[in-house]
């Protein structure tokens, strides 16, 4: 999950937040304060923590280009590469959006049992928790980064900022490669670069690869996710003491990665909801955006030395 997305509801975001922070409400606001809370505890039997509605609601699936297709729901991206020696499957997400995935890959008349190697953002239930289904439905092969292979492995238990927290567990899947920095993947000719982002999570990965669309070579990338999320401890963190140091070395390689086709694990990274309305009236461009990427990269760096500055001021 990220901070980058629109909570619908601060309350929810706030009661995962993990910062130690009492909300002091005024006498005559408790009630109204306990009602919220109330509700919000009873919409937890429906929702995840940090579950915005765009993350279940159905997406019509399409071509990218080349052979990369969007296969994910409105916010939660998947991504199909597919190739004469089986596909390529980025991000499995909720456990409950496999079925969705599945009828996303059979609208576009492919098979989910072609599926021989799967792949993730990062170790985060939005982006992970379907893969042990994946894996049982498809017979696939598990890539992670290094980083990320024990919280994949233990179901998000040794996860350095949410291994206490239950709710965010998802089903423990075994990994069958072990991935490094740089690594590459590579099936029936279409060969993807992982780049360790680390911040976000330890293993984070930002997925590169060339496309040919009409005769032009497109680089293509899938951002992991250079966000900090609520309660994130940048200055003093035992747990994972070189955590800033790892968001900066993440944005100088970011910064520099080059890139025509930008993509990410959310679609609101990169604005997918108003480039498809493009995409589906014949730009075909619609998803080359160079400045967009750009942009959203420089955003979100400055964000985290916002949060950095913050953290650090306040440690003294
Ligand atoms: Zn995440």
């Amino acid at each position: 999950m990220n901070s980058n997305n629109p909570a619908p509801c601060p309350i929810l975001a706030r009661l995962f937040s993990h910062k130690g922070e009492k909300p002091t409400p005024s006498s005559w606001l408790r009630p109204v304060f306990l009602f919220v809370l109330l509700a919000a505890s009873l919409s937890l039997a429906a929702q995840t923590p940090f579950e915005t509605p765009g993350w279940t609601k159905p997406f019509p699936p399409f071509r990218i280009a080349g052979n990369l297709y969007y296969v994910g729901s409105e916010d939660l991206a998947s991504y199909l590469l597919v190739t004469p020696q089986g596909d390529i499957l980025i991000n499995s997400n909720l456990e409950s959006s496999v079925p969705l995935i599945k009828q996303s890959i059979e609208t576009l008349g492919f098979h989910l049992s072609d599926v021989k190697i799967l792949l993730i953002s990062h170790a985060h239930y939005d982006h992970c928790a379907g893969s042990a289904r994946i894996k049982q439905l498809t017979g696939a092969k598990y890539y992670v980064m290094d980083a990320d292979v024990s919280v994949v492995e233990s179901g998000g238990k040794t996860d350095f900022q949410y291994g206490d927290q239950a709710d965010m567990y998802f089903p423990a899947t075994h990994v069958d490669r072990i991935l490094h920095d740089g690594d590459t993947v590579a099936l029936g000719g279409t060969v993807l670069t992982a780049h360790l982002i680390p911040g976000h999570t330890r293993g984070t990965t930002t997925w590169t690869l060339d496309e040919t669309e009409a005769g032009r070579t497109l680089h293509t990338v899938i951002v992991g996710s250079p966000n900090v999320n609520p309660g994130y401890k940048l200055v003093d963190n035992k747990v994972y003491p070189r955590m800033a140091e790892d968001y900066q070395y993440g944005f100088s390689v970011l910064n520099f990665l080059p890139c025509d086709i930008f993509l990410g694990s959310h679609g609101g990274y990169f604005n997918l909801t108003a480039k498809y309305p493009r995409w589906k009236t014949g730009d075909r461009d619609a998803f080359i955006d160079l400045a967009g990427y750009k942009a959203y990269i420089a955003n979100r760096e400055h964000a985290f030395l916002t949060e950095l500055h913050r953290q650090q001021a306040g440690s003294h």
